[in-house]
């Protein structure tokens, strides 16, 4: 269950939130629905705004087990550190896990600052906000900073730091998909008490999916789920997201992904493919993941064959 305390908490994901004015969750709503996590033994994700919570609020949230996701400098107990700009990357501490939001144009012209934070950190994850309008044509260079990323984590790991970046990293470590899930396995309760399918169905004003009185039915929850997604099925860029709200956003229709996504994706796949080939050479042996060299840049390309 992830939690959006308050309307202004700080995005994580894909979605922007630009909403300032501050709207907390009802303490009784979050009573509620802490004590329904706990009889299903869900575990808790808290999105934390950028100002300190009533102390009411501090005892509910540790009476449970929980991760925190915070702004930078919000709190030192933070377990997932929110970057709202790379501008504010002396913020963060050695060793925290950290998210930013950034385009891929951003990311391109950004890959110093990006290298001095994966230098730091233990891991970095970058939400796109934008790989569900990518073209062909923009991947290259999309492709040459993954690559100059890669480098970085290989000198990183040669020195005995072991850092993770999602893009990268990831694919060369799951043995199968890692998807966000939202609507399948993860559920967010929103500021006012009620579920939606993740935090950014709440900030589009989608209809919500219950609330802890009458419990979760979400409207044909199989098309949520792996099994229902025909494309990502048959796919093994298994780092990616699949993104329910950008599939709905590009396709209409939750469990069918744009080719923009597809495309991301892949360069990333094929990023983390060279990465692995430079490993080898630098440290022959390792426990990275084998990954074939694909004839496609799109699974649709292999479905409609
Ligand atoms: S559906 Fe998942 S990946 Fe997409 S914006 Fe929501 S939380 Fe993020």
């Amino acid at each position: 269950m992830i939690v959006q305390l308050c309307d202004t908490s700080a995005s994580f994901c894909h979605y922007p939130n630009t909403r300032a004015e501050r709207k907390l969750i009802s303490v009784e709503a979050l009573r509620k629905a802490l004590r329904m996590a706990m009889c299903e033994n869900m575990t808790v994700q808290f999105l934390y705004p950028d100002y300190a919570l009533p102390s009411e609020y501090v005892e509910l949230i540790e009476s449970v087990d929980h991760a925190k996701v915070a702004p930078v400098g919000v709190t030192d107990e933070a377990d997932i550190v929110v970057l709202p700009s790379l501008d504010r990357a002396d913020e963060v501490k050695e060793g925290d896990t950290v998210c930013v939001r950034i385009s891929r144009a951003e990311l391109c012209d950004s890959v110093e600052a990006l290298s001095a934070l994966l230098r730091r950190v233990t891991r970095l994850n970058v939400s796109l906000t934008d790989s569900h309008t990518a073209v062909p044509e923009e991947l290259p260079a999309y492709a040459d900073a993954l690559d100059r990323l890669g480098e970085t984590v290989k000198e990183e790991y040669a020195r005995g730091h072991f850092v993770q970046l999602n893009l990268l990293t990831d694919r060369l470590m799951l043995k199968q998909m890692n998807n966000c899930n939202a609507g399948a396995e993860t559920v967010t309760l929103a500021p006012d008490g009620k579920f939606y399918i993740c935090p950014a169905f709440y900030l589009e004003g989608d209809s919500p999916v219950g609330d802890p009185d009458a419990g979760i039915e979400v409207p044909n929850a199989q098309l949520y789920a792996l099994s229902h997604a025909p494309i990502c099925r048959s796919c093994d860029a298994w780092h990616c997201r699949r993104c329910v709200w950008l599939n709905r956003k590009r396709t209409l229709e939750v469990n069918t992904p744009g080719r923009g996504q597809c495309l991301t994706a892949h360069a990333e796949r094929e990023a983390s493919r060279r990465l692995k080939e430079r490993m080898d050479a630098a440290a022959p042996g390792n426990m990275f993941n084998e990954i074939e060299k694909l004839d496609y840049t799109d699974p649709f390309e292999k479905v409609s064959r």
